[in-house]
């Protein structure tokens, strides 16, 4: 944050984001993709910067000055994101991105705790990679995946998850909010569903934690995890929350250097803590970015940015509701600021194409969520997806683009 000001006025939030002021196909980029990756303010890339030019060596290792002022910031960034979901620093194991957390929990909980047989719920709105991990358990060890089917409006059928409870259930693993129509999950409401089966839940918050305040205590969730290249942080960093007692628990999932008490040739201990997930040199200017990136994140405030998506959100919908033959998928409230569409008769690549050429930047595809577009019966969707730095201007420039490919199309 520039100043004190920018706190309440969005409009002028775009300036701290240098990419946002260049072109794409040579027109002034609408960026309208962040739910795939958000971009990055300028004090996120100088903080890098600064880290590689001034404060750079390895870190929980050197008996030298700079490394131990790198081991602290990579150890500030812990505290910061701890703080920033109101978690403790010892729950707090940083890994390369939500992919890389779930993963971890698959390979260390769950290959120690499930058995042939087991049960781990998911649901129809998961994005791959709160599915494949499971699937290769599935492979690996034979546990059962049950899945909580999506509603007609997109929201989780919770009858349904209510019934999907049985003595074999080991793990519920959903999403916060779905990456590809924007429902936001009663999370809360189903970690005391799950907790009153004696069931721990894994709630993926890759799309809720750039979005709205998020509190784990108050979530009661076991596990929480999310990526840093969606909060404005740079890419190939992510956390995973665990609760103490959990992770205590945990085997190490990787080993290497950074992580072990003892090594000989016949035995190993580890450390305890959070480092003991983090096997090898970890990704320090990566943490040093995500801390720049939360510090940005908390001088706005997450529930004023919930509250400006939320206002243009329903300005999209409006103007999207205008334009013939656009069908919005998944209208559940509540929902943030992401939405997916299709027309009766124009592909979603070949409308990603037009929006391209316009300087329009969307996703067009399956968003790494193919059972949805199963179960919604499109083979893919055009998604228009929100960041803080998004305003009614974008919006406008994305119902002009469409209205062209309308054109081009019919
Ligand atoms: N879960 C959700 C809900 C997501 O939106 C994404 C990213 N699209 C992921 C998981 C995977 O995140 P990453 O690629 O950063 O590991």
């Amino acid at each position: 944050m520039k100043s004190e000001k920018l706190v309440t006025n969005f409009s002028l939030l775009k300036n701290d984001f240098p990419l946002l002021s260049e072109t794409n196909r040579g027109k002034p980029i609408v960026y309208l993709d962040s739910a795939s990756s958000a971009q990055k303010p300028e004090l996120v890339i100088e903080a890098i910067k600064h880290f590689y030019q001034h404060d750079y060596a390895n870190i929980h290792r050197g008996i030298y000055e700079i490394s131990e002022r790198a081991t602290d910031l990579y150890e500030l960034s812990r505290e910061v994101t701890a703080n920033f979901i109101n978690a403790n620093k010892d729950e707090v194991v940083l890994t390369s991105g939500t992919t890389g957390a779930i993963n971890l929990v698959a390979e260390s909980y769950g290959r120690s705790n499930f058995q042939a047989g087991d049960e781990v719920i998911l649901s129809e709105l998961e994005h791959h990679s709160n599915i494949v991990p499971w699937l290769m358990l599935k492979k690996q060890i034979g546990i059962v995946i049950k899945v909580i089917p999506v509603n007609d409006d997109g929201s989780l059928d919770l009858n349904a998850y209510l019934a999907l409870f049985g003595k074999r259930t080991k793990l519920v693993a959903i999403t916060h909010i779905s990456n590809v129509i924007g429902t936001i999950n009663p999370v809360r409401e189903m970690i005391q569903t799950a907790h009153e089966h004696n069931v721990p839940v894994l709630v993926d918050g890759a799309q809720a934690v750039p979005h709205m305040p998020v509190d784990v205590k108050a979530l009661d969730c076991d596990f929480y995890v999310f990526s840093s290249h969606k909060i404005y942080g740079p890419t190939g960093m992510g956390v995973l929350y665990a609760k103490k007692k959990i992770l205590d628990s945990m085997p190490p999932y990787q080993g290497g250097g950074g992580m072990i008490d003892t090594v000989s040739f016949s035995d190993v201990t580890y450390i305890s803590g959070p480092q003991k997930f983090e096997a090898g040199t970890p990704n320090i200017a990566g943490a040093i970015g995500m801390m720049a990136a939360l510090n940005y994140l908390s001088q706005i405030g997450m529930q004023p940015i919930f509250d400006h998506q939320q206002a243009l959100l329903g300005y999209a919908e409006k103007q999207l509701s205008q334009l013939d033959g656009l069908r919005v998928i998944g209208t559940s409230r509540p929902k943030s600021g992401v939405i997916s569409f299709v027309f009766d008769d124009i592909h979603p690549h070949d409308v990603g194409t037009v929006l391209d050429h316009e300087g329009v930047a969307i996703r067009a595809g399956h968003h790494c969520a193919m059972p949805l577009m199963d179960r919604f019966k499109v083979p893919a969707t055009v998604r228009a997806s929100l960041g803080l730095y998004n305003n009614e201007a974008d919006i406008d420039a994305l119902v002009s683009a469409l209205q062209l490919a309308k054109r081009i199309f019919s």
